[in-house]
Order: C-alpha cells, then sequence, then structure tokens
C-alpha cells in the first residue's frame, strides 16, 4: 500500500457494498475510477459501503477485497468501512436537524406511492427527537441551489425541471441510508472525483445538495454507463449477476479496457493483471468512455 498524499489534487474512489461478488459491471468501475485517478497522479481510496447488515451477503467483503487483489489493483491509505461510521452520520444528521434541513416522516410505502413515488414537503410539524423510533427522516429539497453539473462522461447535467423528492437519510429502522454516509465519507475523505455507474446519475442531485446543507464542495462526477443483463436490466450483485472468475483475470480486465475505449494491440494477451493496468495508464483517456445509460450490444460485440 503506498503512503496517503494529502497534497493530492485528485482522490478518487471505489465505493462496492457487499451485498455480492463483484461482476464484470462493478469491476468495470474499478477499473475506470483507478486508471482515471492513476492517470492524474491521484489517490485511489477503497471504501467498502457496508451500511445495510440485512442486505449484506456473508463473506463478500473479504471476495471484494480478494478478487481486486488479484486484477491487480493497490489501493492508497486504509480500506474505510462504513459500519465502523455510524457515530459520524449521526453526528451530521444532528448538524442538518440543528440547520432545520431535514424532517420527520411516518409516511407509507404506499402513500408515496400513490404520490408517484415522490415526497414532497414536510409532512409532519410534530417536534420529534431524532433518537425516537420509527420515524424516517427526510432532507428537504424543496429549496434547493443549483443542482446543475457538468458530467466529465456524459452531458452536462441540467437543474431538475420539478424539485426532487425529498430524499431519506435515515429509515424508519435507524440504519442510515446510502446518500447520507456516501456524501459524509466522500467529504471526510476529500474525494475529488467520482466515477461511478449511471445508475446513480440520480443520485447526484441529492448528494450535491447534501454538501452544500453540510457547506462542503461537490467533487467532479463521471458516470459511467452500465452492462445490462439479457432482460435488459442493469447487471447488479442482488439480481444475482455472475461473480467475477478470478483465474481470468487478466482476460476480465482487457475485456473491460475495450469498452473504455482503449485499443487492445496483439502484445496485451500476453501480460499479467499488474501489467495490464500498468500498460493501461498509459493509454487512459476519459473521452474515449461511450456516454449514454448502458452499453449497447455493438460496444460488446465490436
Ligand atoms: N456502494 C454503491 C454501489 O455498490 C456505490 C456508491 C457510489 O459509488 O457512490 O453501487
Amino acid at each position: 500500500m503506498s503512503n496517503e498524499r494529502p497534497d493530492c489534487d485528485y482522490i478518487g474512489r471505489f465505493a462496492p457494498s457487499p451485498t455480492g461478488h463483484l461482476h464484470l459491471g462493478s469491476l468495470l468501475l474499478a477499473v475506470a475510477s483507478y486508471l482515471d485517478a492513476k492517470a492524474h497522479q491521484g489517490n485511489w481510496l477503497l471504501r467498502i459501503e457496508d451500511l445495510d447488515p440485512p442486505r449484506e451477503q456473508a463473506g463478500a467483503k473479504e471476495a471484494i477485497i480478494e478478487t481486486l487483489a488479484i486484477h491487480g489493483f493497490q489501493h492508497d491509505g486504509n480500506i474505510i468501512y462504513q459500519s465502523q461510521r455510524l457515530h459520524v452520520y449521526e453526528q451530521k444528521l444532528e448538524q442538518l436537524l440543528q440547520q432545520d434541513l431535514i424532517f420527520p416522516c411516518r409516511c407509507t410505502r404506499q402513500q408515496i406511492r400513490q404520490n408517484n413515488g415522490i415526497h414532497r414537503g414536510r409532512c409532519n410539524r410534530a417536534k420529534v427527537d431524532l433518537h425516537e423510533p420509527n420515524w424516517a427522516w427526510r432532507l428537504d429539497m424543496q429549496r434547493t441551489a443549483s443542482l446543475q453539473f457538468d458530467d466529465i462522461i456524459q452531458p452536462p447535467q441540467p437543474h431538475p425541471t420539478v424539485p426532487p423528492s425529498d430524499v431519506i437519510l435515515r429509515r424508519k429502522d435507524m440504519y442510515h441510508a446510502y446518500q447520507l454516509a456516501v456524501v459524509c465519507d466522500d467529504i471526510d475523505q476529500q474525494i475529488t472525483h467520482v466515477l461511478r455507474g449511471m445508475d446513480l446519475l440520480d443520485s447526484t442531485a441529492w448528494q450535491i445538495h447534501l454538501y452544500h446543507c453540510l457547506g462542503a464542495k461537490p467533487p467532479i462526477y463521471g458516470h459511467v454507463p452500465v452492462l445490462l443483463d439479457t432482460h435488459n436490466h442493469k447487471l447488479s450483485k442482488q439480481n444475482g449477476a455472475v461473480p467475477i472468475d478470478n483465474q481470468r483475470a487478466a482476460a476480465n480486465l482487457l475485456w473491460c479496457l475495450r469498452l473504455l475505449g482503449i485499443h487492445l494491440s496483439t502484445d496485451w494477451y500476453d501480460a499479467d493483471a499488474k501489467q495490464i493496468l500498468t500498460k493501461a495508464l498509459k493509454h487512459w483517456h476519459r473521452d474515449k468512455i461511450p456516454s449514454g445509460y448502458s452499453f449497447s450490444n455493438t460496444d460488446l460485440i465490436a
């Protein structure tokens, strides 16, 4: 593990949730975030987003870390586990409550569904203690500054035409939500660049607002197209995507690199995983990554 360089002006990260083993779609994101950080002399941090124990798969954390090592990745600094940072998320909720930026909510799923899945506006005026169970806490999204952002892979993303739904930051069952934890961690780890899947594009407006609420400057975002399964659903750990075969590390990496726009000549095929990543750094141009929600079949077959 190399030493951390706090003066680094590029700090990227890969932040898998241990809901299952890595699949090719997640490896692709690891490759893109790693190469972009390293091609800019940056640091690349690894964070395990183990925030939701009921959805976690036993052994997945260890398997993810092992798969990344076998594929030649070296992260900078220590691995951060979200399960060890619950006190930080709670502290930020306190802060947001004092600033009157969050509110308690007991709306049912059915009520939200009847409103097209959108929660808009403060639904409860009672004063509720943060420790009281059975209340969800939502971020008030009805008065936001500009949520416009320039994506380094996709076209510029405009401010939403209607205010986004008031997103949950802590659930009724007291588990902290991804949207809260990811922003607290990205702030504390001084992340400057977030390269992640297109499925998270819609979360970015919530996250930018939360950055503003917490008085921090949002990072630069880049959303990489996702891989679809045969039913045109995003490959995902929960949907049982095939785990990566560690025996084929070099072939897996080459497959990702080709999709990310790197032209592979025959000499790439004799290299091992570490050599492939080193070689890829010299050929990395993020503007070769296609834009759009998902990779098309032609991208996959080409
Ligand atoms: N933990 C999220 C996932 O595995 C990624 C979070 C992020 O990159 O912002 O999909």
